[in-house]
């Protein structure tokens, strides 16, 4: 069979520097999408500089990550020690002594056109009404400590679950690894020293190991982590903070053992402390627990005693110290360079997105592919498409900690009472009112997302839609009831998380 000919000016050699979880899912995507015959990549990592290890819980969006691989999903979960997760309990955050749960998918059912959460708020004014999670599908299956695939098919018991995955970073880094290189990337092991520009147009040529080796690419993929070691280190791209906002900048991470029974639970849980918060992500064979902290009110020594005076078992290996600077380069795509991952941004784990902004700045590059003239309006449209994702995940995670009511500690109030930027405070306003939410953009949270944070933290709006009060009220709360009682119903029926993982696990 002939081969159509090569484009004239087809980008042919792409380098990604670093193999973190960033680099392998850039590595694998390239695998599968640019597996055109003449585009060859290339990976650069170093096993001494060695990575954070400690992304493990994802967003439903992953699901169309591994389903764009070809991905099977039991395979997927064996080779990373993988749980499923339906959401993320908040402990503490409102005030002390209250949870919520921030269910994946939404909140019961539309009537008439009238969106689930305004039929909740006029009902919830004429009678006590249970927490809205009861509403939720994933968030009763979480409470239940139970999970099942929807299916069309009389097999499974629920119709619709939205889920996601908690996994072992190191073990997702190295699955991934073994696709991508089935796939043709090559590997180089190895400690880049230096980055040689084109004088003419500073662009990166080149990377060069300490071993002298040198490694020339068109397109570079900054997948270095924090350091950005070509977006930064050599491009001085110039990173927006947004520490005013989201002041932690550090975190403490201490793996433990499961604790007995050894049934880990399906959802991530985030605990607030004194100056920060506890996550507590539950995997196969171990617990992933952190501290993320604010230096400014807790000294490190302090943070690790927290830590580890909170582990539900045994400590695994020593604490693992990182820290941060909430933000985000101000350009992911400079010249020839495109970062991902770490390397072009953080935002606290808080609703763990740094693994979908990966994902998501992947699926742009794709479809931006640049040829090697890097034509400046898709760079831009790149960086513009990126900017406002980051602010629309930074402006969800700000609302956490602007919607508590907690004044017990220094860190609470000032995070209380700090200002908040003018697309959440707009955003506050609405909510607050009429419970009004509107989606924009490129924005990652839907209505859902931002009702279950705003109704856990205790802010409950003033008044619900007029369009709601032309609802017969008996009929509303009638329906209200039948689908409560069909999310509990269909909870109760689902196995086990613990026994749905063993029924996925592949026969020894
Ligand atoms: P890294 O893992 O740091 O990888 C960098 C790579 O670059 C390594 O391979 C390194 O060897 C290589 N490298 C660097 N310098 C050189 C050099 N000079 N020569 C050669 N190679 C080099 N995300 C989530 O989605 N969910 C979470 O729950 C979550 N929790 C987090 C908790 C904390 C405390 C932190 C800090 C992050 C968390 N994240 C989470 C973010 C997530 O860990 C990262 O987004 C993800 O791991 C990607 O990291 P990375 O690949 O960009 O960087």
């Amino acid at each position: 069979m002939s081969q159509p000919p090569i484009p004239e000016h087809a980008i042919r050699q792409v380098v990604i520097v670093g193999g973190g979880t960033a680099g392998w899912m850039a590595a694998a995507a390239f695998a599968r999408l640019l597996n055109n015959g003449y585009t060859h990549v290339t990976l650069v990592e170093s096993e001494e500089i060695g990575t954070v290890g400690v992304g493990e819980a994802t967003i439903p969006p992953i699901l169309s990550f591994n389903q764009m691989l070809g991905l099977d999903e039991n395979d997927f979960l064996a080779a990373t020690a993988g749980t499923f997760k339906l959401g993320i309990e908040f402990v503490d955050w409102g005030q002390r002594g209250e949870r919520y749960f921030h269910p994946f998918g939404r909140f019961g059912q539309d009537l008439q056109g009238v969106h689930f959460h305004q039929l909740w708020l006029r009902e919830r004014s004429r009678r006590a009404l249970p927490d809205i999670a009861e509403w939720s599908m994933s968030a009763m299956a979480a409470r239940a400590g139970r999970f099942g695939r929807a299916r069309p098919d009389a097999q499974s018991p629920v119709r619709e679950l939205f889920y996601a995955f908690h996994f072992d970073a190191g073990l997702y880094a190295r699955y991934l690894r073994g696709y991508a290189e089935r796939g043709g990337v090559t590997r180089v092991e190895g400690r880049i020293e230096g980055v040689d520009l084109r004088p003419e147009d500073g662009h990166v040529r080149a990377v060069t190991l300490a071993d002298g080796r040198r490694i020339e690419g068109e397109l570079f993929i900054d997948c270095s982590g924090f350091r950005g070691l070509l977006i930064e280190g050599a491009l001085e791209t110039g990173y927006e903070s947004y520490a005013h906002w989201l002041p932690c900048d550090r975190a403490v991470a201490a793996p433990c053992a499961l604790p007995n029974p050894r049934e880990p639970d399906p959802f991530t849980r985030a605990t607030a402390r004194e100056a920060g918060w506890q996550w507590r992500i539950p995997l196969q064979h171990r617990m992933g627990n952190g501290l993320v902290y604010c230096s400014d009110h807790l000294a490190d020594d302090d943070a690790a005693a927290q830590l580890l005076g909170a582990l539900e078992g045994e400590l695994l290996g020593d604490p693992r110290r990182l820290r941060f600077t909430a933000g985000r380069r101000r350009e992911s795509w400079n010249r020839n360079v495109v970062a991902l991952g770490l390397s072009s941004g953080f935002l606290e784990p808080l609703e763990s997105t740094s693994i979908h902004l990966v994902q998501a700045a992947l699926q742009r590059l794709i479809a931006l592919f640049p040829d090697n003239r890097f034509d400046p309006a898709e760079r831009a449209e790149f960086n513009r498409q990126m900017r406002d994702l980051y602010e629309d995940v930074r402006d969800f995670i700000i609302f956490h900690y602007k919607a508590t009511r907690r004044d017990d500690t220094p860190f609470w109030n000032r995070v209380r009472t700090m200002d908040v930027p003018d697309s959440l405070a707009r955003k506050m306003a609405l909510w607050a009112g009429k419970g009004r939410l509107f989606r924009e953009g490129y924005d990652l949270f839907s209505n859902p997302s931002w009702v279950a944070v705003g109704l856990g933290q205790g802010t409950v709006p003033q008044h619900w839609e007029p369009a709601v009060d032309a609802l017969d009220e008996h009929l509303v709360a009638q329906a209200l009831e039948q689908m409560r009682a069909g999310y509990a119903d269909t909870a109760a029926r689902l196995p086990s998380h613990g026994d749905f993982l063993r029924a996925t696990a592949p026969s020894p």
